[in-house]
């Protein structure tokens, strides 16, 4: 991206397409108004723009869609498909979610690929490509350039190398190094986001106003881990390992966890506690989901096993609370589904230790039922905040257009 020196320069293609990549459709005098500049050099711009079929009304009708560099002044404008798309690839534990889009992050097309939980990461990520060609293959021809991909992987994974590190799901993942992979597979940049920080930023998308300034949503089901929006930024942390909060220890005379630490929270409020507890109390191996309707339906064993893994979460909260002074937690993951039967002694422990400044207004909410759609749409937004999509769309398509920026 080519700056001025002196004041900076205002209303120019980067400026436009930038502004139409973050903010979504736009009038031209609206453009004028964020870019603080005149009707006339945002319409200059726009008609440059609009003949190079970088930009088009937002309903393109039989009337708009002439090609001949026009476009209604009262209608508002988006950048064309032909600025180049951007695709996404979500690893959950039993499916992985592949999708394309617009650059401004309108989704075009989805794709769930079930897969075994055992399921190897060159699996995962072969069937996975395989599938987001196929969707480019159903794009008009010659489809338009590819400027980035998405990635979210069930493991931690150091976001910045593409290196897998640790735990259980990771030995899955071992022996890849999942942003070169993608990278050598569509030829395209690769931005790496833990899944649970990603599910953070889903949900954060899925809110309504007002949107919480801190919102933290903790993954309960076999792992146990947090992600953070803050300021509506996703908090990833140096490597992209902020929020393992599964391994946060609450008790140092605690059982040795699978890290060889003591008393992680992992140990108590993990699937795999919860079932193994389960078993005990009830005599029979359940599945995690006929813990949860036992739990459900009342049965006292089984609702104690559930409520002390919501204290523990509780506990484990207080000082994250603490450091990041959120108001609203999400509770999301498998476990969720047992509702208030988790949530209520989870709240009990949290604000029985929470200080007022942060302990007034906090709400501790079940998280939403998210589409594949709503996955994608995440990854699309979220791909904006480490690669310059702006940069890249006129790049492709004129580099001489970057240079006078
Ligand atoms: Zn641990």
């Amino acid at each position: 991206m080519a700056t001025r020196r002196g004041i900076p320069p205002r209303g120019t293609p980067f400026e436009v397409v930038r502004t139409l990549l973050e903010e979504g459709g736009m009038h031209r005098a609206e453009l004028a108004r964020h870019l603080q500049t005149s009707r006339a050099t945002i319409t200059n711009t726009i008609t440059t723009l609009l003949e190079q079929g970088l930009v088009e009304p937002e309903t393109l009708t039989s009337d708009t869609a002439t090609g001949d560099g026009k476009a209604p002044l009262k209608e508002k404008l988006v950048l064309a498909r032909r600025a180049g798309i951007i695709g996404a690839a979500i690893h959950q534990d039993d499916s992985t979610i592949v999708g394309l889009g617009e650059v401004d992050g309108r989704v075009i097309s989805t794709r769930a690929l079930p897969c075994s939980p055992d399921a190897t990461g060159p699996e995962r990520i072969s069937t996975a490509l395989t599938a987001l060609r196929e969707l480019l293959d159903e794009l008009p021809a010659p489809h338009p350039p590819l400027h980035g991909l998405h990635v979210a992987p069930n493991t931690l994974v150091n976001r910045y190398t593409g290196e897998v590190l640790g735990g259980a799901t990771s030995t899955r993942w071992s022996k890849v190094n999942i942003r070169d992979e993608y990278e050598e597979g569509l030829g395209t940049a690769v931005v790496l986001e833990n899944l649970a920080r990603h599910a953070a930023y889903a949900q954060y998308g899925a809110l309504e106003s007002p949107l919480p300034r801190n919102l933290l949503h903790v993954s309960l089901s076999f792992g146990v881990a947090l992600g953070q929006v803050l300021d509506g930024r996703i908090i990833s942390g140096a490597h992209g390992g902020a929020g393992e909060l599964g391994h946060v220890s609450i008790d140092s005379n605690g059982p040795i966890c699978r890290c060889s630490h003591r008393g992680c929270l992992f140990n108590y409020a993990g699937a795999d506690n919860v079932l193994e507890e389960s078993r005990i109390v009830t005599g029979t191996a359940l599945s995690l989901d006929e813990a949860i309707d036992l739990a459900l339906a009342g049965d006292d064993r089984v609702v104690s096993i559930f409520s002390r893994a919501g204290a523990a979460v509780g506990m484990a909260l207080n000082p994250v609370c603490n450091l990041l002074d959120p108001d609203l937690i999400l509770i999301g993951g498998r476990l969720a589904r047992a509702g208030d039967v988790i949530l209520d002694p989870l709240r009990d422990a949290l604000f029985r230790s929470a200080l007022p400044l942060f302990g007034r207004d906090l709400r501790i909410e079940p998280a939403a039922t998210l589409t594949d759609q709503a996955l994608v749409h995440a990854s699309l937004r979220a791909l904006r905040l480490d690669v310059d999509l702006a940069a890249a769309v006129l790049a492709a398509h004129d580099p001489a257009t970057v240079d006078a920026s």
